[in-house]
């Protein structure tokens, strides 16, 4: 049974989907300006641990993540130095058209889901490709008397959702208590969202447009998650899972607007991913503490080490991403690959070595774990056990084939959820007798020097060995 910590009753609730054996998922997707950093990709490693440990419990999955390629002003809360459409400023930044930037953002995103081995989605719908279907859903607000117009757009008046404010906390009072924002000059509440806006004024020259009953211009960010989710996953999605930045005004303003244009429940379960932090600070270029995954793969780690750091903290906790962990997260995954390379290769007996019962109790405590809201430290405990069990049959030559082969399946079920481990066997080297010979004598002079206390020179040979492609391990 799995319980989820739902973000809008603030409890862990038991997990009971729309309809029996699937789930729908809606995922607020990148918005494609500019490179995405590490920390971007978190939400979106967090909605993939969901995804593969509902496919690894039997439910048929349905994933859908929007693509945002449809400029946003300051007025939607993206925040712009300039106050300008960010894709806009993209577009003379970089001497392309804005269209030219929504594909090449679009497409460097794409290659980092793959490198992070994250699941592809259902569909990735672009706002700009759905413009018809947000119009639509602005016109039966429109009818329903909670959209109104002013010189510069059509907006939802939040007064007419008495539940605007239950998922973040800003229902409209304790907006208006903390206010200190300029009221517009025609809109009814400072904090009425547009949901679609008129070329004029500061958005004259706005390029991306579309022809509306409200006259020409382009919609409201919020708008196009509505209405997306809508058309691919229906009215009510049984999981929506976003950034915490994206809680308010974005995921209030989604609420609002489906609830009333559809009349019912928007998502059963929210689930938000914490932020990601560097010393503490947030993830940004002005901090110089940006990383994109291209430029951690070019500094030598690993697609896995990145897909682990994310994946082995929990989603709730704060994660503070540093190069330290980031080696952290590579040993980890060195350990396990490295027992599975024993397996591998452990001298095998006609025995009854009791895995079967050992592999059993391990997969009850990860899925006890897994289960337990994403309880990531409990199920890796249940793996690190495992390993430590199993580690000593393997070495000590109490393991049968049969034992072998499920210590080895276990595994790698649980590896269609991390996507981390080797399970291809390494070949050892073979080299001609004068190089062996070469070799038998180098180790026999590291052994002297450490007999010695000699480190120094012990530790040089082992390098020069290395070079040579032979690992020295020492043992008891
Ligand atoms: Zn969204």
């Amino acid at each position: 049974m799995l319980r989820i910590y739902n973000s809008m009753t603030k409890k862990k609730e038991e997990f009971k989907p729309v309809e029996e054996g699937k789930v729908r998922i809606y995922t607020c997707g990148p918005t494609v300006y500019s490179n995405a950093h590490v920390g971007n990709f978190s939400a979106f490693l967090m909605a993939d641990l969901l995804v593969r440990y509902l496919n690894y419990k039997g439910f048929q999955v349905k994933w859908i993540m929007n693509i945002t390629d449809v400029g946003h002003l300051t007025d939607d809360n993206e925040l712009s130095d300039s106050g300008e459409d960010k894709m806009e400023a993209a577009s003379k930044r970089e001497n392309k058209t804005v269209w030219e930037i929504a594909r090449y953002y679009e497409d460097l995103f794409m290659k980092d889901m793959r490198t992070l081995k994250i699941l592809p989605a259902f569909k990735y719908p672009r706002a700009t490709e759905h413009i018809q279907e947000m119009i639509e859903m602005v016109k039966v607000l429109e009818a329903k008397g909670v959209v109104y117009e002013t010189s510069d757009g059509i907006y939802f008046d939040i007064s007419k959702f008495p539940k605007y404010g239950n998922l973040s906390g800003n229902t409209l009072d304790a907006l208006q208590a903390g206010a200190r924002v300029e009221v517009n000059e025609d809109k009814r509440s400072a904090f009425d969202f547009a949901v679609w806006k008129k070329l004029v004024g500061k958005n004259e020259a706005h390029i991306m447009k579309w022809d509306s009953p409200w006259g020409t211009g382009f919609p409201g960010w919020h708008l196009e998650c509505s209405a997306m989710s809508k058309k691919y996953l229906g009215e009510t999605l049984d999981f929506h899972t976003g950034g915490e930045d994206n809680k308010f005004p974005h995921h209030e303003s989604e609420i609002a607007q489906s609830e009333t244009a559809n009349g019912k429940k928007f998502v059963n379960y929210w689930m938000h991913k914490s932020r990601v932090v560097v010393n503490s600070e947030k993830m940004s270029k002005s901090l110089g503490n940006f990383f994109t995954v291209k430029d951690l793969v070019n500094k030598g780690f690993t697609p896995e080490a990145i897909r682990f750091i994310f994946l082995s903290a929990h989603y709730r906790s704060k994660l503070n991403f540093t190069e330290e962990q980031l080696t952290e997260s590579q040993k980890t995954i060195d350990k396990f690959n490295d027992f599975i390379q024993a397996v591998l290769k452990a001298e095998v007996k006609n025995i009854e070595d009791g895995i079967s019962a050992i592999v059993d109790t391990a997969r009850k405590q990860f899925e006890d774990g897994m289960d337990d809201d994403l309880n990531i430290s409990m199920a890796l405990a249940s793996l690190f056990g495992f390993v430590k069990t199993v580690r000593k049959k393997a070495d000590s030559g109490e393991m049968s084939e049969k034992g072998r082969g499920e210590a080895l399946a276990f595994l790698k079920s649980i590896d269609e959820i991390f996507m981390v481990f080797n399970f291809v066997e390494k070949k050892e080297k073979e080299f001609s007798e004068d190089v062996q010979k070469v070799i038998n004598d180098l180790v026999e002079q590291r052994n002297k020097f450490r007999t010695e206390k000699n480190w120094a020179e012990a530790d040089r040979i082992r390098d020069e060995l290395l070079k040579m492609g032979v690992n020295i391990a020492d043992k008891k």
